[in-house]
């Protein structure tokens, strides 16, 4: 049981960190494909003018994923449902839940989408 406690308060700790991290990231994401963007002339371009970075874009893409994931796991946390695999309800790891604190799924049905 205390193992448990101990898991889940190194996962918020680490889920934290991570959510802050995620977030300036993002936000620094969107700051450089602002800047990329050429300025439009007037109301009537901006439509044109939305092809952007496609790097960027997948970046942005994947780290906001990534962010809702984190965020995912807090509320979790905050439910008493983390550790617990959100499709077949079983245990999560401990090893799991250490090496990929965001985890929502067991190892079994995230390997079954892989
Ligand atoms: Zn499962």
């Amino acid at each position: 049981m205390a193992q448990i406690v101990d898991c889940r308060v190194d996962a918020r700790s680490a889920l934290t960190v991570r959510e802050a991290y995620l977030s300036a990231r993002l936000q620094q994401i969107e700051t450089d494909r602002r800047r990329s963007e050429p300025l439009p002339q007037d109301f009537e371009d901006q439509a044109t003018e939305q092809e952007n970075d496609p790097v960027l874009d997948n970046l942005a893409t994947t780290t906001a994923a990534e962010l809702a994931d984190v965020r995912l796991a807090l509320q979790r946390l905050d439910s008493d449902q983390y550790g617990v695999c959100s499709e077949c309800g079983a245990a999560i790891s401990a090893e799991r839940l250490r090496a990929v604190p965001e985890a929502v799924t067991c190892i079994d049905c995230a390997l079954a989408h892989a």
